[in-house]
């Protein structure tokens, strides 16, 4: 392809409540519908347009879009006509994120598993976490935006359970003046890990004390009344900029998902619209003939999305839940601004997948933990989110909801790093009752100091080697060559 290969096909992208169906041109910043309050989805009003060409045509397209040297099209915008073609080269934030790996369990995981699957590392992005693919698309458009109007100070605002605040913070860092980031987090409710990021990228970091629910009604109170820009996934462009996940997904896969269980972690449930729009998306222009399976997995202490659809049909009322403390703390959300989203494309999977496309399973905090030690034993880098899904694949193998030709992907949200805190209480032992966690003594692994300081102190540097050399051939009952 040649140097000058970025699109030329725009779109229009219009905000549609799904609430009360009212539209909104998408050239200005809107997060709530003016009418009702309901959240929004984008769509491309030009969309039809795409169909002009077959799938094989686009699939092509991605495929040699796959080598471009345009910065723009190396992360998620290699799908640009799908995510916001409304964007011009220039508007768009690259720093490295999407197009991560796709790691084929281990083969002893797989065995003890029982069952094939892969686990996508979305921990490999830029923050550490598959916000940034919303992050690059929410912060291009925000480019666009500053650039059309000569906008002279713009403050982003977020709530977060840790990686959102990140993710916002590293993009608005990047991309300067006008731009300033300000996260709010629940105190002492984020790892030390998550919490140092924003810090790094020299956002304001504001607590308030209580958990994410709490922030998040307040940055809403703010939204509504101040000139900020809110980066929660209320922002549906957010949410565009996470379908690349699913895009990638087809891809790697060779454009045929329809023997594919995709298992996501569901907090805020942005992420899970995000794969299931686009998973549809790609249906409609006949990019994939076929839908994959979607599977959120929630933790049973903060499990709403669970519960609702545990319900038979007729019964169901949506409930926000008090949560408990859990260790898949990215998703300890009692109340998530996105269900409704989930509402809506859930039921357009089920009616052109079957009832079996969309479901949702619960796993305990014991499970997630057990889950994400015994991954990361064998060579994965899983979060205690990933073990969420981890969990959720073994409980959907044991109630039967998934046959023995079908693969499964699952997906990494971050980086085991970022949640290293609970492997640490895992392998202490000093998990808080709260979490109801009892660690498999067998799996916990621990430094062990083989010489102490005064001994150190009291030897000369050649003793020292030599007898730390000897404790170590102790240790380990090495033998001469
Ligand atoms: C945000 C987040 C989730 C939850 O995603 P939602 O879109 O809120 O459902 C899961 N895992 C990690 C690591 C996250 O950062
Ligand atoms: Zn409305």
């Amino acid at each position: 392809m040649c140097k000058h290969d970025f699109p030329t096909y725009r779109g229009q992208m219009e905000y549609v409540c799904l609430s009360c169906g009212a539209r909104h041109a998408g050239d200005e910043l809107l997060y709530t519908c003016p009418q009702c309050g309901g959240v929004f989805l984008l769509e491309n009003t030009r969309f039809d347009e795409l169909k002009a060409h077959d799938g094989a045509w686009w699939r092509d397209l991605f495929d040699r879009r796959a080598s471009t040297r345009t910065t723009a099209l190396r992360g998620i915008f290699r799908y640009y006509e799908l995510l916001a073609p409304i964007l011009d080269e220039e508007d768009i934030v690259y720093l490295g994120e999407g197009i991560t790996p796709i790691i084929k369990a281990a083969p002893a995981l797989r065995d003890s598993v029982g069952i094939p699957f892969a686990y996508k590392n979305d921990g490999q992005n830029p923050s550490a976490s598959f916000k940034d693919r919303g992050m690059a698309c929410a912060f291009s458009y925000l480019k666009s935006l500053v650039r059309r109007h000569g906008w002279t100070d713009v403050l982003t605002v977020c709530a977060s359970t840790g990686d959102t605040s990140a993710a916002a913070a590293l993009y608005a860092s990047y991309v300067g003046a006008p731009l300033k980031s300000v996260v709010l987090l629940p105190h002492g409710k984020v790892t030390p890990q998550q919490l140092s990021q924003p810090l790094g990228s020299g956002a304001t970091v504001l607590e308030l004390p209580g958990v994410f629910d709490d922030c998040m009604k307040v940055v809403e109170h703010l939204a509504d009344r101040y000139r900020v820009a809110l980066l929660n996934s209320k922002n549906s462009w957010r949410i565009l900029g996470q379908e690349s996940y699913a895009y990638e997904v087809a891809q790697w896969y060779g454009w045929d998902v329809s023997s594919l269980c995709v298992f996501v972690p569901v907090g805020n449930a942005g992420n899970i619209t995000a794969v299931m729009s686009g998973f549809l998306k790609m249906l409609e222009l006949g990019i994939i003939t076929g839908l994959p399976r979607i599977f959120g997995v929630q933790s049973a202490h903060a499990d709403p999305v669970y519960r609702y659809y545990a319900a038979p049909r007729a019964e169901r009322q949506w409930q926000p839940v008090q949560v408990s403390p859990s260790v898949a703390q990215a998703a300890m959300i009692g109340n998530p601004v996105s269900f409704p989203r989930v509402a809506r494309l859930a039921a357009k999977f089920q009616e052109l997948g079957g009832e079996k496309a969309f479901q949702v399973v619960q796993v305990t905090e014991q499970q997630i933990m057990d889950a994400m030690i015994r991954a990361n034993r064998r060579g994965h880098i899983a979060c205690t989110q990933g073990g969420e899904c981890l969990a959720g694949l073994i409980n959907a193998r044991a109630l039967g909801l998934i046959g023995p030709d079908e693969h499964a992907v699952l997906d990494a949200t971050a980086h085991a790093l970022k949640f290293s805190g609970f492997q640490d209480m895992y392998f202490n032992g000093s998990f808080p009752p709260a979490y109801e966690v009892t660690p498999d003594t067998s799996l916990s692994n621990r430094p062990e100091l083989l010489l102490d300081a005064a001994k150190k102190q009291s030897l000369s540097p050649a003793e020292y080697t030599r007898a730390a050399a000897e404790a170590i051939v102790r240790r380990l009952g090495l033998v001469k060559k």
